[in-house]
């Protein structure tokens, strides 16, 4: 006889996604979730643009705004067959049949980061707890499109309804700033939106362009086109930023290698870089030479410096072509930081001034690498799980990677490094779950009292960002 699988007809309620299973363990879990569930939010780097918040414009509609303009959601629809053209409204997609596609894939998606926010955005952003599925996707369209044309639904009011304590940007180091300065300016917004300068088309010879963004940075500083003047062109732009409140630089590198040249080298290579003629030795010395030289100035000028390592950017040439950077083939590869940095670190590793955070999807080097360091030199701050590892699980594994060794503080706090506005609160959110479920262990097994999981649930998302970023 056939005997029915018994499924329980109650499962985990919304309130208690993500916390442990175990009731004891949860109940702490969820006393320290508790506490910092309605924090405000910091997030210290990400890449929603400043304008969007300047112009205050509607959201065009529900496929823009959680498909077309989401590479991690487009790239699992495009791994299950899609093409990226039927995805994206600005090729000419109709937005009711992207929705459409999302719907007919969610199937395909469930279990990934992406499924889990897009349910909690529609969930607490516009109401919406059922999930979408082919037969309510027009009704969810619907409803998506007739809120976004409220007041409430603009991105000032959401960024208020977030709880948004400060918010960076990511910005070209030639960008006069405008938005930022409307904002700053604006009598109606009181939030608090901070450029973050991004060297990495002006610092990297291999960048397409860069012999250009060098010449342009040049000529609108009146620096002479020596390697100093390009330093002093570098300095006057990142000045200009910190004049507008920025309080760090970003750059993206494949390797983090770092290394001292002499004057007369560097001035070598920097000639070379710009007529083009670098061997691939010289180019990683300049790419080299440029990251010590960001710490230096970082000495100088106190602008924190974040460094994204490890990703093989646009992998996919013929999706390059076609349709430009950032839509999801950037993929992973081994990175190590312990030898590279050590010229960086032997100079200013000890440098009260510096604040240097590293960041990377390689989970390997997570306890052989950034915790010893993070542990030793107070300059250096083990940056939140980035990319693919902005997740449940791979946050879990971070932290049982590092704390042992560098405890909690010597991270970046929680980074949502996103360009989906409305992912925010929902990125922070499972931070603070499973923040809150790690820490609970701790308690339950007794490693840490009660009290001091309590003050570092609130630390992590105030203290702790506040130090790393100098905020
Ligand atoms: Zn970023």
């Amino acid at each position: 006889m056939l005997t029915m699988c018994r499924v329980p007809m109650s499962p985990t309620p919304r309130d208690n996604r993500l916390l442990p299973q175990e009731p004891a363990t949860r109940d702490v879990a969820r006393h320290l979730y508790d506490q910092v569930a309605g924090a405000p939010i910091i997030s210290p780097h990400g890449h929603v643009p400043a304008r969007l918040l300047a112009e205050d414009q509607p959201f065009s509609d529900p496929a823009t705004l959680f498909v077309s303009s989401d590479h991690y959601v487009t790239r699992q629809l495009h791994a299950s067959g899609v093409r990226l053209d039927a995805l994206s409204v600005a090729h000419g997609a109709d937005p009711r049949e992207v929705w459409r596609t999302l719907a007919g894939h969610a199937h395909s998606l469930a279990g990934t980061a992406s499924a889990f926010w897009l349910r909690d955005e529609l969930a607490s952003v516009f109401g919406i707890d059922d999930e979408l599925r082919p037969d309510n996707a027009d009704g969810v369209f619907d409803r998506i499109s007739a809120l976004l044309l409220q007041p409430d639904y603009r991105p000032r009011a959401l960024f208020k309804r977030f709880g948004i304590r400060v918010l960076a940007t990511t910005d070209d180091p030639l960008d006069q700033l405008d938005a930022h300065q409307a904002l700053s300016e604006s009598v109606t917004f009181d939030g608090r939106v901070v450029p973050t300068l991004r060297p990495d088309a002006y610092i990297d010879p291999a960048a397409a362009n860069f012999r250009v963004n060098a010449e342009r940075m040049l000529s609108a500083t009146g620096a002479p086109a020596t390697f100093a003047g390009y330093l002093t062109a570098l300095k006057e732009r990142r000045a200009y930023f910190i004049e507008r409140g920025a309080v760090s630089v970003d750059v993206g590198v494949t390797d983090p290698a770092t290394a001292e040249l002499t004057t007369p080298e560097a001035e070598r290579l920097f000639q070379r870089a710009l007529t083009q003629t670098l061997s691939d030795a010289d180019l990683r010395m300049f790419r080299a030479h440029m990251l010590l030289q960001l710490a230096a100035m970082s000495v100088d000028d106190g602008l924190v410096l974040t460094i994204h390592a490890g990703v093989y950017r646009n992998h996919s040439t013929p999706t390059f072509e076609r349709f430009g950077p950032d839509t999801g083939h950037d993929i992973p590869v081994p990175v190590s930081f312990t030898r590279e940095l050590k010229p960086l670190l032997d100079r200013f590793g000890l440098e009260p001034n510096l604040h240097l955070i590293l960041f990377t999807v390689d989970e390997t080097v997570f306890s052989r690498e950034l915790a010893p360091l993070a542990g030793f030199y107070p300059s250096v701050y083990i940056g939140a799980p980035w990319w693919f590892l902005d997740a449940p699980d791979a946050i879990l594994r971070w932290r049982s990677a590092i704390t042992e060794t560098a405890g909690f503080y010597r991270t970046s706090g929680f980074i949502d490094d996103t360009r989906a506005f409305l992912s925010i609160p929902a990125r922070h959110d499972v931070s603070r779950r499973t923040d809150a479920s790690f820490l609970a262990r701790y308690v339950a097994e007794g490693r840490i009292t009660l009290a001091m999981a309590e003050r570092i649930i609130a630390d992590l998302v105030d203290v702790i960002p506040r130090a790393a970023f100098k905020l």
